[in-house]
């Protein structure tokens, strides 16, 4: 199909969405809710839990209680963590969770603008001032892809790259093995695991010198993104962070 005419099919699909869902809230179907608001209303935003510190330095989780000193969570100072930091938007849980695994696996894409806004509401003025050079998804087997029909840390880094002015790259990695689900095994075998899954993709070249925010729709144990990271540091990248729309919170 010619690249014109796959516009054309787009725009009208995009200008049907609007026809068929009128401005309400797809969470509630009560409240009002625009197509650029990702149709979730004022009243379920106020569901939403931003991370707030005290954290973890390295991985972000959030602590309860007073810290002030800087904070190594028991998680990280047991895993070799390759990223330099991670930090993620919002609480994975309740609302927020529930509308990660809509459009992620049912395809409700008219939640991306809330989930893509979140982001960039955290992560953009952070890493406007740090002086990142690109963006890099973490990559889906072209397996599970095919299934899912969009990788989902792609679309994010589309929307955070827009509002940042940072290139995207989703050639400097790629997803060697389709893994399991990984909620059953120990954390342990779950970096083991994700240990092979990476390896340099055809423009792992590109990685050399550069200072890459790898970008993802959940963190929980940091095992995928570590390993993620570990593939651009031996690709030569000078330093990884990470950014997630939602954190999982281990307990
Ligand atoms: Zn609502
Ligand atoms: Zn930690």
């Amino acid at each position: 199909m010619p690249a014109s005419l796959v516009r054309i099919l787009k725009s009208c699909a995009e200008s049907a969405l609007t026809l068929f869902y009128p401005d309400v809230c797809q969470y509630c179907q009560e409240g009002r809710a625009t197509r650029t608001e990702g149709y979730v209303c004022s009243g379920c935003w106020r569901h939403v839990r931003f991370i707030v510190p005290p954290t973890c330095d390295r991985c972000g989780l959030p602590f309860e209680g007073e810290i002030s000193d800087v904070f190594e969570c028991a998680n990280c100072r047991e895993m070799d963590l390759h990223f330099v930091h991670a930090r993620s938007a919002v609480a994975a849980k309740d609302m927020v969770l529930e509308i990660i695994h809509r459009w992620k696996y049912q395809r409700h894409l008219w939640f991306e603008p809330f989930l893509a806004g979140l982001l960039i509401r955290e992560a953009a003025p952070a890493l406007r001032t740090q002086g990142w050079d690109l963006l890099v998804p973490v990559p889906l087997h072209s397996q599970k892809q095919a299934e899912r029909e969009f990788n989902q840390a792609e679309h994010l880094a589309a929307h955070l790259a827009k509002a940042i002015a940072l290139p995207v790259n989703n050639r400097l990695v790629r997803r060697v093995t389709p893994t399991r689900t990984q909620t059953q095994l120990s954390r342990r075998e779950r970096s083991e695991n994700m240990r092979r899954a990476f390896a340099p993709g055809p423009d792992a070249g590109a990685a050399r010198g550069k200072r890459i925010v790898l970008i993802d729709d959940v963190l929980t144990t940091g095992a995928t993104t570590s390993a993620c990271a570990q593939v651009l540091k031996a690709s030569g990248a000078r330093e990884v962070c990470v950014w997630t729309v939602a954190r999982g919170l281990l307990h």
